[in-house]
This record gives C-alpha cells, structure tokens and sequence, in this order.
C-alpha cells in the first residue's frame, strides 16, 4: 500500500467532535487531494528545486485559494476553522504548497478584497479564485526584514501615475506570478499598498536559488527600475503599516494551522515505524524512550489542536488579536519542528531520506519559524500586548 494512504490523523482529545459537518468535509477532501495529488509528487519536486505549478489550478477548483472571500468575487466564502483546516491539510502535504496558498490568499486576496476598489476586486479577485492568475506579496526588503516599517521603496506621485522604485527580497511565489501586492512608501512617507502587473515595464522577479528550505515554492526578488504604476492600482482604503501587518495577521493565522498539519505528519509516521520496526527482538515502540518522544509529541500536537479550535473561533468572531496568532504561529511551528527533529530519530538512518517526511519537513520548518515574522519577533508582539510596551527598538 502507498504510505500516503496510511495516513491516520492524530485526534487524541477527539478535537473533531468539535469540527461542524462542513469543516469536517472541507478537511476530508483536502486530505483525499493531498493523498492523491502532492504525496507522490512532492519528494521529486522538492529533490529538483521546482513548485509543481500544474497544482495550481486544482487548488482553484478545490477552493483552497481565498476560501474566506465572498463568492460573489469567486471565492468560498467558509469560515477561518475551514481556512485554517484547509492550511492543516496542505502543510500535512508540504509547507511549500501551503504557502503558495497562504500567500494568494492571504497575502494577496485578503488585501485587495479589504483595501481594495470595486474595480480592483473585479479584476483580480475572481481569477486569483481558480488559480488563472497568480500573485505574490511583497514586503521585505535586502535591507529591512523584521522592521518593514523602515523600507525603502517608494512611489513618487507624476499626473497620471505614480514611479515606483526599490527592491523587495525573499518573495514567495515572485518568479510565477501574473501581479504582486508591493508595499512602498509615497511623497508624504506613507506607506500605500499597490497591485501591480508582471508585463510592466521596469519590473523584474528573479527567482533566489540555493534554498534548503521550501525547496518546492518558488522564492525570488522584485526589482522595481521606474515602474509607471496607474493610480487606479493603488489600493484606495488603507494607508501606513497596518495594512500590510492586517494582510500577515490572515497569514500568521494560517501558518499556525499549517504547522500542525507538519507535527502530525511526522508523529503518525513515527507511530507507524516504531511498531513495525524491530530491533533486539521487539519493536522499537515498546521501548520506553522511543515511547517517551510519541508521547511528548503528541501531548504538543493535541494542546496546538486545542489552541487553534478556539482561535478559529475568535477568528470568527472577529476577535482574535494579533498578539493571539502571534502566540499559536509561535507556539505551533516551534512545536512542530521539535516533534520533526524528534521523531526522525525514532527512524535511525531512514529517517534522512525521502522515503519517510520528516527531513523534508524539517527543512522547510526552518523557513516556517522565520518568515511572516520570526520566533523572536512574534515573542516580542505577544510581550507587547502583555505589557503595553513596545521592545522592538
Ligand atoms: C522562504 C521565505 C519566503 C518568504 N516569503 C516572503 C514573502 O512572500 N513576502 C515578504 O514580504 N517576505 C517574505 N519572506 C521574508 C521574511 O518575512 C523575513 O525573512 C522575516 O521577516 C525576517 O526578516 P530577515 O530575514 O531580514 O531577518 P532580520 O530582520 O535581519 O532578523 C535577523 C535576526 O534578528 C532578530 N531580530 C530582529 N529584530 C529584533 C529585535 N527587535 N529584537 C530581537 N531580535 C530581533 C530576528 O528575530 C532574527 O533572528 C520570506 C522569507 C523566507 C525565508
């Protein structure tokens, strides 16, 4: 049998029971897409450094792409427990598939669909739905990583248009994508929010090589040498840096959720291994330290499942804050990149290779841990809202 079809979700508290029919049928046909569509893809496209792009579309018709838009502009229109369930299954599949729809979804649609015009909701968001174009979100800079608010990009404002120039770095999805969300400051120091189109003149995305990490998303640049960009595509209704922190709040959220689906991967498998695994004359499951790390990983996984239930809850009551996801995608993704380390010792020698996930997944955690804020930073954001003060500088 295929491992992929071996798959037994850790449920240990029975958090399922607390899951509604939907968000159950949501999960379950994501999982079934996962089992059939990235499992036996995902080891070959990693080894090659490549994002299987033929995936895209399928994410489209799943609704796995902007789930919680309104489907009048093409999305699903589900809850946050649907999203972050969604994000669960996707990362159980691989972190670089969940973060191409993280990113289009939360980077890209939540924005325009917030902040953006009527017009601009129109044309970009039904097609961002299915997956026929695709955009990426562009914050960072070589210079300015944890502190975007110091960026350098700028628009300078011209009759018609606006000049846009700078670079952003560390961008997922930049070298396939159709339009790019970028972040920049105008004449006045704000900073605005603009959409703006592969084919324009001046605009370059080249891809950044030699990752060990998210080894199947496509990471890379956005140069920016006197873009005209139409005053039509600057987003009309936020200005200054809680735009794009709003954007990363949905994504921080979804992250939180994909890591779980990591940690239950890797914990499942080791589940397996050590029962059928056998050295002096038994299994290595009945060994008390192997039982030792099953047990501490999945008392880890069943407090994040926990954790998330009732933040998808407040996520849709409208009452999560940012200190709240800061504290999950903090406490998640650290989780789960200790239950990887961990249980790929409970596979000896096997556990480095691509027959079994946990390197891989291992691997792309450390991108995880990093990116949409680091673990040090989302400590300081949850001390923030502790304390009332700021550390950050
Ligand atoms: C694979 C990948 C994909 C990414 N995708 C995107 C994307 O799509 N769009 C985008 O805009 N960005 C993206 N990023 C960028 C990512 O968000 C940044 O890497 C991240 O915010 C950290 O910035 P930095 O790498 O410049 O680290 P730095 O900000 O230079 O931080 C370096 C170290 O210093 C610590 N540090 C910094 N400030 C403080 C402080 N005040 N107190 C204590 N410690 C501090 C950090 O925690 C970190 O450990 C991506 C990154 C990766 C790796």
């Amino acid at each position: 049998m295929a491992k992929s079809n071996q798959y037994k979700s850790p449920d240990y508290y029975l958090i399922d029971e607390l899951f509604d029919e939907e968000q159950l049928l949501i999960r379950d046909t994501i999982r079934d897409w996962v089992n059939n569509s990235v499992l036996p893809i995902i080891e070959e496209y990693t080894e090659k450094a490549s994002f299987p792009a033929h995936l895209v579309k399928e994410l489209g018709e799943l609704g796995a792409l902007g789930p919680f838009i309104p489907t009048e502009y093409g999305g699903s229109g589900v809850d946050h427990t649907s999203y972050g369930l969604i994000m669960q299954e996707l990362e159980r599949g691989d972190s670089g598939i969940r973060s191409f729809a993280s990113v289009q979804s939360s980077l890209v649609m939540y924005p325009i669909y917030t902040f953006g015009s009527e017009e601009q909701r129109i044309k970009y968001l039904p097609k961002l739905a299915t997956g026929e174009i695709i955009g990426c979100f562009g914050l960072t800079e070589p210079n300015h990583g944890s502190d975007p608010g110091s960026m350098i990009t700028r628009i300078t404002e011209k009759d018609d248009h606006y000049l846009l120039n700078g670079a952003k770095m560390w961008i997922t999805n930049s070298p396939i994508a159709d339009i790019a969300v970028v972040w920049a400051k105008d004449d006045n120091n704000k900073i605005r929010g603009m959409v703006v189109e592969k084919d324009w003149a001046g605009f370059s995305a080249p891809e950044t090589h030699g990752k060990w990490s998210l080894r199947a998303s496509a990471t890379g640049e956005l140069v920016f040498d006197n873009v005209k960009v139409p005053k039509e595509n600057i987003l009309p209704n936020i200005i200054g840096l809680k735009g794009p922190l709003k954007c990363l709040s949905s994504a921080r959220y979804g992250i939180s959720w994909g890591a779980i689906g990591a940690a239950m991967d890797c914990y499942d498998t080791a589940v397996r291994y050590s029962q059928e695994r056998h050295q002096f004359g038994k299994p290595i499951g009945s060994f008390q330290l192997q039982q030792k790390k099953l047990a501490e990983a999945l008392t880890e996984i069943t407090k994040a499942q926990v954790l998330n239930w009732r933040l998808g809850n407040l996520k849709n009551q409208d009452k999560a804050t940012a200190g709240q996801i800061s504290m999950a995608k903090r406490n998640n993704v650290d989780m789960a990149l200790r239950i990887a380390r961990e249980t790929r010792q409970i596979l000896g020698a096997m556990g480095i290779t691509n027959d079994y996930p946990m390197m891989r997944h291992m691997m792309n955690l450390e991108s995880v841990i990093t990116y949409e804020g680091t673990h040090d930073i989302h400590l300081l954001i949850t001390g923030h809202e502790i304390t009332g003060l700021p550390s950050y500088r």
